[in-house]
């Protein structure tokens, strides 16, 4: 034993080997229940990343401290956004026409940023589109900055499908389009681009960014907090198009002017030191165990086919939520017959080691998250599960 720990605390050789093994054992069935974690977010990270994680925690291998005690002002930290911005910018296959940064306040934080920042930049209304939950609040932070026009509005079929190109007509004289790529709570997911390419493209894929190749280039801005595919909450990403950045009005408070945050190359105050090295070791781990986007893509596909296979020859046992051509690889919402049912699917699931399969507290019902850190493993395991309740549960 080398760690530093052990030279504190063991006095007695026997008692501290007595705990090595009790605490491996508690790991151990950490890792279990971890590894059913289908929770809407903050989602499941890789155990090969949580693994370096607690590693950093006690000293970060190349440093010698803890994470959570390295200065972000020193050169090491420095280092640590850079290659997490390289990353980030290899796997999205970027040109140097964009900006990487690592911000805070959420993606809640960009609803209202974006409005204020280019609004004023054309006399019309900025376009968005309204298509779930987390659209209708990027909608409401807008329309409190600003005139808004949406495209196109699920509400009145209770955001159960996404529109079709029919359905949209784009002005070509609004200073923006923003949309959400990935509807977390409803649980549909574009597979397509929309918009016009003259009108700055602005898209949320807090919930899908890095899962799958996105023809990154297409899009003025993209952002994306970290706590579901890229690490824990605390940071977001934001990817930018420099031509963007010059539309922006420069009078806003200093911390929400993207200039600065681009000339501070994101530390203008102290930024989230651990959150940005999670995202740092997750965008390793995609580039050197996954392979990139198109493999991460594939494996998101396959553990989606099968839940949605089970779903879909449930005869009706289990029923998937939205339109079956707007689902989304992300996240599988369903219902079964009765509330009640579902209680006793959360109960008996919770009892099996699942978690985080409740629906979102606006809609209720049922949700699997299938982020990049969930396992097909785990996937096939909740499917057994889900064949033995129907079994057990039908009548
Ligand atoms: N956009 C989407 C698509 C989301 O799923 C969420 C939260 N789950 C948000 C925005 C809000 O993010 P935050 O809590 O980081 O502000």
């Amino acid at each position: 034993m080398d760690t530093l720990l052990s030279d504190h605390y063991v006095e007695d050789p026997k008692n501290h080997a007595q705990n090595l093994v009790k605490e491996a054992l508690k790991t151990q069935s950490a890792t279990i229940r971890n590894l059913r974690n289908f929770s809407g977010g903050p989602g499941a990270l890789p155990e090969s990343v949580l693994l370096q994680v607690q590693e950093s925690i006690l000293s970060v291998p190349e440093v010698g401290l803890s994470i959570l005690g390295i200065s972000h002002r020193s050169d090491w930290f420095a280092h640590v956004v850079e290659e997490a911005e390289n990353n980030v910018r290899s796997l999205l296959n970027l040109s140097p026409d964009y900006h990487v940064l690592f911000l805070q306040g959420g993606a809640t934080q960009q609803f209202s940023t974006i409005a204020m920042s280019l609004m004023g930049s054309s006399p019309s209304p900025a376009e968005y589109l309204l298509t779930g939950y987390w659209s209708g609040k990027s909608v409401a932070d807008a329309q409190h900055i600003g005139a808004v026009r949406t495209v196109w509005s699920g509400e009145n079929e209770h955001y159960a499908r996404l529109p079709s190109d029919q359905e949209l007509s784009f002005s070509p004289d609004a200073p923006y389009l923003h949309y959400i790529s990935n509807e977390t709570v409803e649980g549909m997911q574009f597979q397509r681009v929309l918009g016009l390419d003259s009108v700055p493209r602005i898209c949320d894929m807090s919930s899908d960014f890095l899962s799958r190749p996105c023809e990154a280039d297409r899009f003025s801005m993209i952002y994306a907090h970290a706590q579901k595919n890229l690490g824990p909450a605390g940071v977001t990403i934001v990817v930018m198009k420099k031509s963007l950045v010059q539309q922006c009005r420069s009078d806003l408070p200093r911390f929400l002017d993207y200039r600065t945050q681009i000339k501070a190359h994101s530390i203008f105050n102290t930024p989230p030191v651990f959150a940005i090295y999670v995202v740092l070791l997750i965008t390793r781990w995609l580039m050197n165990e996954i392979g990139g986007l198109s493999n991460m893509n594939t494996l998101n596909v396959s553990k989606a086919a099968l839940l949605y296979q089970t779903i879909d020859e449930s005869d009706s046992f289990y029923r998937g939520r939205s339109s079956i051509e707007d689902r989304s690889l992300m996240n599988i919402a369903f219902n079964l017959q009765t509330p009640e049912l579902e209680k006793l699917f959360l109960e008996e699931s919770s009892q099996a080691g699942f978690s985080g399969l409740n629906g979102h507290r606006a809609i209720g019902g049922l949700r699997a998250s299938l982020y990049n850190g969930v396992t097909l493993r785990a996937v096939e395991d909740l499917v057994d599960f889900m064949h033995q309740f129907q079994h057990q549960h039908s009548n």
